[in-house]
């Protein structure tokens, strides 16, 4: 099968905040806008950005959870919102989600063998031998013992509940999981330990994830492509490497300049961004991060900037950094009085990135 696994389309959520006559004046909160990216096989594609910008509700999305507002989730090519019951139900072996929070999201009252077997047991049924013979392969991939399949998940530690999550999500042999703060809840030493889990199940299953964290450091350990939103949209989107070693969003850059550093010796950006994420209800015009945003020309204030392509598979949405129009953007910004004298990027970097993107000479 050519293209990707996974294709999303200016999907877009909005909540309408009541109804009645008035229509016209329901405040609607704009969760998710005009978001698009791709997943290919056995790739994991992280999605980061503060709390309330919109991550968990294009997992929702995902997984058709919720319905959008517009856009189009295609697996294969197919798009899931024209699925009718049986080819959904046969979609659903496909996608699987593991949650943030392993103590609500098992049922207290089932063992750990009929939580990973109830997946498949949806489809097909199966014999007392056959349950415990695919219960005991499930749990020695999660790194478990079989003897724990007679356990309740209020037997086992945080870790073993996050482990039988991922080992339910399994047992269906899907080509795509959603991980929805998956390791947020648990301490550092067995975020490692369940990280280390999933990178190895990746290699040998071919498994692509779209995995879903507030936490930087999570995301520079696993991810192969990472994904910045900011209010309902994408900001950002680059290889993990590239965007840690050289955000191009001020967002990003501020985003990985807030993250606390393990090696004190380590050398990061000094960028930093001040104040709140605007209300999603009423999000300023233009770039919703212009009010926070040192950058910021006119232009940031009317136009939404598009996410558009920079160079080696980087994509930013910032008429700064990423301008989509001809103007040359360090000429627009000294014109608007914005000191180059930043801690952020020279303005011989930002030529270079507009040269780059136009083929003119750096200077
Ligand atoms: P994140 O996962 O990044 O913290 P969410 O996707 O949970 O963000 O939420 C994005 C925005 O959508 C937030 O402002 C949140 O309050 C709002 N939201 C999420 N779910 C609902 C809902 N069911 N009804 C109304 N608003 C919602």
């Amino acid at each position: 099968m050519s293209g990707p696994l996974l294709k999303v389309e200016n999907l877009t959520k909005h909540y309408s905040l009541g109804t009645g006559f008035l229509k016209k004046t329901v405040p609607v909160i704009r969760a998710v806008e005009d978001v698009s990216f791709s997943v290919e096989a056995g790739e994991t594609l992280c999605i980061v950005g503060e709390s309330g910008c919109g991550k968990s509700t294009v997992a929702r999305l995902l997984m058709r959870l919720v319905e959008p507002t517009g856009g189009r989730v295609l697996i294969d090519g197919t798009d899931i919102a024209g699925l009718k019951k049986d080819a959904l139900h046969a979609w659903r072996r496909r996608m699987q989600m593991v949650f943030q929070d392993p103590y609500s999201s098992l049922n207290p009252r089932l063992t750990v063998e009929q939580i990973i077997t109830e997946p498949v047991e949806n489809f097909e049924r199966l014999s007392r031998k056959q349950r415990q013979a695919l219960a005991a392969d499930l749990l020695q991939n999660v790194g478990m013992w079989p003897e724990m399949m007679h356990r309740l998940p209020s037997e086992l530690s945080g870790g073993q509940r996050q482990r039988l999550g991922i080992a339910r999500a399994l047992s269906l042999n899907p080509s795509l999981i959603i991980a929805d703060e998956a390791v947020s809840a648990l301490d550092v030493s067995v975020q490692a330990q369940i990280l280390n889990l999933l990178l190895d199940l990746q290699q040998q299953m071919g498994i692509a994830f779209v995995f879903i964290s507030h936490d930087l450091g999570v995301v520079e350990h696993i991810a192969h492509r990472v994904a910045v939103m900011y209010l309902g949209r994408i900001v950002e989107l680059a290889p993990c490497e590239a965007l840690f070693a050289k955000p191009v969003h001020p967002y990003t850059e501020a985003l990985i300049a807030a993250a606390p550093v393990p090696d004190p010796t380590h050398l990061r950006l000094k960028a930093t961004v001040e104040g709140e994420m605007p209300s999603p209800i009423n999000p300023p015009t233009g770039c919703a991060f212009h009010p926070r945003c040192p950058l910021a020309v006119e232009r940031c204030r009317t136009e939404v900037p598009p996410l558009v392509s920079i160079a080696d598979g980087r994509l930013a949405a910032c008429h700064v950094r990423a301008p989509a129009t001809d103007i040359p953007v360090h000429l627009e910004h000294s014109l608007a009085g914005v000191s180059d004298d930043t801690e952020l990027w020279t303005p011989t970097q930002i030529a270079g990135l507009f040269a780059t993107k136009y083929g003119e000479k750096a200077g």
